[in-house]
């Protein structure tokens, strides 16, 4: 029996299920009534999207996602005035965001190799969003020094992470652009990649950890042909989502609308699979 994501269920989920904290984690409480939310709605069976609300409190945002149902619930930056349905918030006056990544295996596409086609997870493509998000956060931790880095499950097939030390709410676009940059580098940079982002990429890749004694006699020849190879597999960041300041992302904990996967926190990014998420239904038995 396909199981159809209601009104309903939903209703009942954000009003006895669904709790803010991993959200309140991630962003804070302070300034909380200037931050942008946004949702899918169903309204007489028609789906319709909006965005530039805010809430006063936490309890005043779930009150509205359970009173509605809400189909999909995302979250944006921070505004003053705090935004209103009536205005675009391009004309408030934006005073921050944490740094987002999102990561999807549908990126990965061209280079899948277990013959079932696109549009699906399955155990032999997940790792290449799995190793593309070890990477990501590794190079996170090590080359930008931060700190507070929280991964979720997408709720269908990848990976969102919110870099959220207090420095990266004041980053600007041209900020943003230059850490995605570097750890997504374009097809030219990649025969200028510095060697730590080399050893790294080796490392969680293939597992290969290269040695002083290995770069000296043998870079040039084997370590070169491995490399070649796991090029393709560098992180493919979707960089609009990352670079764009004013850009929503789902709420954690929140339901993905199309497989009905709850937005989980993944604390442990080499064993996770999302067969490994629950579902919205198997929270509500
Ligand atoms: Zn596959």
């Amino acid at each position: 029996m396909k199981r159809i994501l209601t009104k309903e269920i939903l209703q009942k989920y954000y009003s006895s299920y669904f709790s803010l904290e991993p959200l309140i984690k991630v962003i804070g409480i302070s300034k909380f009534q200037n931050r942008e939310f946004g949702f899918l709605l169903i309204d007489n069976g028609n789906e319709r999207f909006i965005r530039n609300m805010s809430f006063k409190t936490p309890s005043e945002l779930v009150k509205f996602m359970a009173l509605t149902g809400v189909k999909g619930a995302y979250v944006g930056a921070m505004y003053d005035p705090p935004p209103r349905p009536s205005l675009s918030v391009t004309k408030l006056k934006w005073i921050g965001r944490e740094l987002i990544f999102d990561l999807d295996l549908t990126d990965y596409d061209d280079i899948r190799t277990c013959g079932k086609g696109k549009d699906h997870v399955c155990p032999k493509c997940w790792p290449l969003v799995a190793n593309a998000a070890m990477f990501l956060d590794e190079t996170l931790k090590d080359d930008f020094g931060f700190k507070k880095i929280y991964w979720f499950f997408s709720g269908r097939r990848g990976f969102h992470a919110w870099v959220a030390d207090d420095i990266t709410r004041t980053f600007d676009e041209e900020v943003r652009e230059a850490i995605v940059s570097y750890i997504s580098p374009e097809e030219h940079e990649k025969n200028v990649l510095p060697l730590a982002y080399q050893k790294r990429a080796l490392k969680i890749y293939t597992k290969t950890k290269l040695t002083d004694t290995m770069l000296r006699k043998q870079f040039k020849s084997e370590i070169e042909k491995i490399w070649s190879e796991l090029m393709n597999k560098l992180p493919r960041i979707d960089k609009k989502v990352t670079i764009d300041r004013v850009r929503l992302l789902r709420i954690p904990g929140s339901v993905h609308n199309a497989t009905g996967k709850i937005v989980t926190e993944v604390k442990d990014l080499e064993s996770f699979y999302p067969d490994d998420a629950p579902d919205i239904w198997s929270i509500m038995v």
